[in-house]
């Protein structure tokens, strides 16, 4: 959410200090000078809390919904919440195609994208169902390459899909590959050892030392 407090007489002889300790940075823009704040819908107490000060001092605040606009910080929150296939921020495929990507490589992609959430019903409610309150929730970003990015665009449909499904798949995949290839090799090992140590002519004696 954008909490905005436009300047006016009150602010500028008495609030100025108030605002910017309440974290408010001071803006213009065509309609004016104005104070800015961003605060996380979820925090109601806090929205609460500045529109009462703002009301109870004359000040003309505006809240404007931002939960389906593009936020300047979403690839920062993205890595911070997924570190890539090995858990080490260094390696993460494409979610559409999986080719294996470095992180300075990644384009963050708005799987359901920004352009259809802001514009359409149908995409706003399917982020909600998923429990999806803001376009830029971690959960509806994914890694992607340059190619796929610039391909899907602001593209929904089958894209969409493609890329809950590969955010997921892709990765699970490669894990189970790299598990797959450790477990056979152990197991060739292990076959080799224990034809070394001549197992098998141990049990045969065994065997024929309990045969009458
Ligand atoms: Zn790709």
């Amino acid at each position: 959410m954008k909490i905005l407090v436009y300047e006016n007489f009150m602010t500028k002889v008495f609030w100025d200090k108030h605002l910017k300790k309440m974290k408010f940075v001071k803006k213009r823009d065509e309609s004016g000078k104005y104070y800015l704040r961003i605060v996380d819908d979820s925090n109601k107490g806090e929205i609460e809390k500045i529109k009462s000060f703002c009301y109870s001092r004359f000040l003309r605040v505006v809240l404007h919904d931002d939960s389906m606009e593009r936020s300047s910080n979403y690839r920062s929150r993205f890595f911070r919440r997924n570190k890539g296939v090995f858990g080490n921020s260094e390696f993460y495929l494409c979610a559409y195609c999986g080719k294996p990507l470095s992180k300075k490589d990644v384009r963050v992609d708005h799987i359901i994208p920004v352009y259809l959430a802001s514009k359409t019903e149908k995409y706003k409610r399917m982020l909600i169902l998923r429990g999806i309150r803001n376009v830029n929730d971690p959960r509806n970003l994914a890694p992607s390459c340059a190619k796929c990015n610039g391909r899907k665009g602001a593209n929904g449909g089958l894209w969409i899909l493609r890329g809950y499904l590969g955010r997921l798949c892709f990765s699970v995949m490669l894990r189970e590959l790299i598990l797959l290839v450790i477990g056979a090799f152990v197991l060739y090992w292990l076959y080799g050892f224990l034809t070394d140590l001549n197992i098998y002519k141990a049990f045969e004696t065994v065997f024929r030392f309990f045969q009458p």
